[in-house]
């Protein structure tokens, strides 16, 4: 894309990447299948999913948001009332997820290298009440998630990976998905891989499986069962609080396409234009590199730290020019709902001053990377 165009077409900051195959997968459901629902074509989605991981079908179960897997596997594994160590910079949704279980989300700092859970940090927020762990793979990156596990297992707490970021990612060598505790995914229309929207938990434990399949059908007992059977249950007993988080036989269409691209597309596409922003602004002056494992990682976003104080003064001027960027995220303690900065983390204050998520999508060229990176190297070697 030319810097004239670019005026008229501001580079977007992310995308849904979908064309013809998601649309003919559609219309095939709704010509041929017949039901748009929860049906077959989300039981093939789950097959589809466990085998990419390598894992039991029995042991994915699709949603129709990652906040909703979030929000089910914290229900199944958190009592009430009981406590989740959970990194301040992420998403809301992590937040937002624990306490709609009737949970309680407690921050911690995050390290700057990698914006991971800082063990050190939540081991002083350690309490009696704390029931679970919440690691955030943030940008795809799982940062040392065997230390995350030990953790758990010196203190006796389940762990809930929120991998919203990291579909397709592994970690030494495994995907991640397919070991773990309770893994939650988001296919929402920018992550790695979209159903439109969309969402999924992985577990090896049945209890935890069971909860969730009744969970997504308000609690009607074995419902799944009978809708992947093309039968609906009437006469049934409902045991525990359930909601109306299933997935759609469409949201499954368009998701098994996707899922298809990821490994030859998707992936391969994403670590190029990663790698290749690293190449540009390694050594520049004030930027700071996230952690990563090339091999490893599906970069779900690009996000810098930007040390010298100026990220606003560079957003401002980025944006001037059509290049878009995010914030990715504002720390949750500062949230009212989740105490207001009634409590201080530095850390995580600091990172939200300096972190920058530069464009970042399958469909970005090599061109549109080389545009940021020749912008922003300009901007920090001036005025210094
Ligand atoms: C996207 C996201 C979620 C929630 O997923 P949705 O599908 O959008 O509900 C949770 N956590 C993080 C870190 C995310 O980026």
């Amino acid at each position: 894309m030319s810097d004239s165009n670019r005026h008229n077409a501001p580079l977007r900051l992310s995308r849904s990447v979908v064309g013809r195959e998601e649309a003919e997968a559609v219309t095939r459901i709704i010509m041929e299948e017949g039901y748009l629902g929860m049906g077959a074509e989300v039981q093939r989605l789950e097959a589809e999913i466990a085998a990419y991981l390598g894992v039991a079908a029995a042991n994915v179960s699709c949603v129709n948001t990652g906040t909703a897997a979030l929000h089910l596997a914290v229900q199944a594994a958190v009592p009430q009332g009981g406590e989740v160590l959970v990194q301040s910079v992420t998403y809301v949704a992590s937040f937002q997820a624990i306490r709609a279980a009737g949970a309680v989300p407690v921050a911690c700092e995050a390290l700057p290298a990698s914006v991971t859970i800082d063990l050190d940090d939540a081991a002083r927020r350690l309490t009696p009440r704390t029931r679970a762990i919440m690691p955030v793979h943030y940008a795809g990156y799982a940062g040392d998630l065997d230390a995350v596990y030990a953790f758990a297992d010196r203190h006796g707490l389940r762990v809930i990976e929120d991998a919203a970021h990291a579909f397709g990612s592994s970690h030494r060598g495994r995907l991640i998905g397919s070991f773990g505790d309770i893994v939650c995914f988001s296919f929402d229309g920018i992550k790695n891989i979209t159903c439109g929207e969309g969402g999924a938990i992985v577990s090896a434990d049945p209890a935890v499986n069971a909860a969730v399949k009744d969970a997504r059908l308000l609690g009607v007992e074995r419902d799944t069962e009978k809708r992947f059977a093309g039968q609906r249950s009437w006469n049934f007993d409902v045991t525990a609080q359930g909601w109306r988080y299933h997935m759609s036989n469409i949201m499954a269409a368009i998701g098994r396409v996707q899922l298809r691209r990821l490994p030859q597309e998707f992936a391969p596409a994403r670590r190029r234009l990663s790698a290749l922003y690293r190449e540009l602004l390694q050594d520049t002056p004030g930027v700071a590199l996230l952690e990563t494992d090339a091999e490893g990682t599906v970069p779900h976003i690009m996000a810098v730290r930007i040390t010298d104080g100026r990220r606003d003064t560079l957003r401002g001027l980025l944006d001037g020019e059509g290049l878009t960027t995010g914030l990715h995220y504002r720390p949750n303690h500062l949230h009212t709902l989740f105490g207001g900065a009634s409590r201080s983390l530095p850390v995580s204050e600091r990172l939200e001053k300096e972190l920058l998520t530069l464009p970042l999508h399958p469909a970005l060229s090599e061109d549109d990377v080389r545009a940021v990176c020749t912008r922003l190297r300009t901007f920090m070697q001036e005025n210094r």
